[in-house]
């Protein structure tokens, strides 16, 4: 655990998969501290938290979770559990979270999703039986405390981050953005387009990185990686990253040629990925090739069992 400004702690958690870490936030409010992320549901999470609070003192009177991903909601209900606390999260996003981990069939919408944008059954094959495998390490909490963007929790402002999750909120208070996956230091957070997602999750992202420009955050608090201390230049070099991803996903478009969303991954990040970064990268060239649909500068052709784009 680190201590941060403002009497803020960092609780640094063990992930299984890349990058190996997750942070969660511990705020000082005035009934106590507001937990923000709870890491993986990891069997042994109940024991690591009661460590880390036992550390900390005092009660915790909150917990917040800034997006359904695992490594973010995965020890809700646990620290729930332990605590007593109320679990908040965002109206939009606990619909998703309900959608994607409360639903048996999710892994089988997924298959037939990667299917429809052209992913071979080597890409798609794992996600068979996949959602069983995963549900026991995602404990998120039933019925939450449902907030919105512009609410306060104990003095916090929630701040909607869309992009990497749809429904992903941070907080803000006194020059501080407790930013989840919102901005990352060195990590470029992926934006990828996924069944049920919006529809142009890279222009949600692109105008919630104006947002932060605009709030002009002092510091801030990332779900992964170091702190980052000019929160407005992260977020115009993450936009700059984007500009020249979509100036690639336009060189690598044909008008003639049409091309899935997975031959366009191929392009775009190369042939030589394991099958789970190559669902991301086919997520993520969906995302940007979507967003140049929406510019007019791509075109998508939704015929029979696939999707195509051309150039326009
Ligand atoms: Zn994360």
């Amino acid at each position: 655990m680190v201590e941060l400004e403002g009497g803020i702690r960092q609780v640094t958690l063990p992930l299984p998969t890349r990058p190996g870490h997750v942070h969660s936030y511990l705020l000082p409010g005035s009934d106590g501290w507001i937990v923000v992320d709870t890491g993986v549901g990891l069997p042994d999470a109940k024991e690591t938290w009661r460590a880390e609070l036992e550390r900390a003192g005092g009660p915790v009177s909150a917990i917040f979770v800034t997006h359904f991903h695992p490594d973010h909601i995965g020890a809700a209900a646990d620290l729930h559990e332990l605590t007593g606390a109320p679990v908040y999260q965002g109206t939009l996003d606990y619909a998703q979270c309900e959608l994607v981990w409360g639903n048996p069939a999710w892994s089988e919408r997924l298959l037939d999703w990667f299917q429809l944008h052209g992913a071979p059954p080597d890409v798609t094959g794992e996600l068979v039986g996949q959602s069983s495998i995963y549900r026991p390490f995602i404990r998120y909490q039933r019925d939450p405390v449902l907030m919105r963007e512009g609410e306060r929790l104990d003095g916090w402002e929630l701040v909607a981050a869309p992009g990497h999750a749809d429904g992903q909120l941070c907080l803000l208070k006194d020059g501080v953005l407790v930013a989840a996956d919102h901005l990352l230091a060195r990590i470029t957070p992926t934006v990828g387009l996924w069944p049920a997602s919006r529809p142009d999750p890279l222009a949600d992202f692109l105008a919630a990185l104006d947002r932060t420009v605009e709030l002009d955050p002092r510091i801030a608090l990332p779900g992964h990686g170091d702190l980052i201390d000019d929160p407005p230049a992260r977020a115009r070099e993450l936009q700059e990253h984007h500009r020249l991803r979509l100036e690639e996903t336009v060189e690598a478009l044909d008008r003639e040629r049409t091309q899935t969303g997975y031959e366009l991954s191929l392009a775009l990040f190369g042939d030589d990925l394991k099958p789970a970064s190559r669902r991301f990268a086919i997520a993520e060239s969906l995302s940007h090739v979507e967003r140049l649909v929406n510019e007019g500068i791509a075109r998508r052709h939704e015929l029979g069992a696939t999707v195509t784009y051309t150039a326009a």
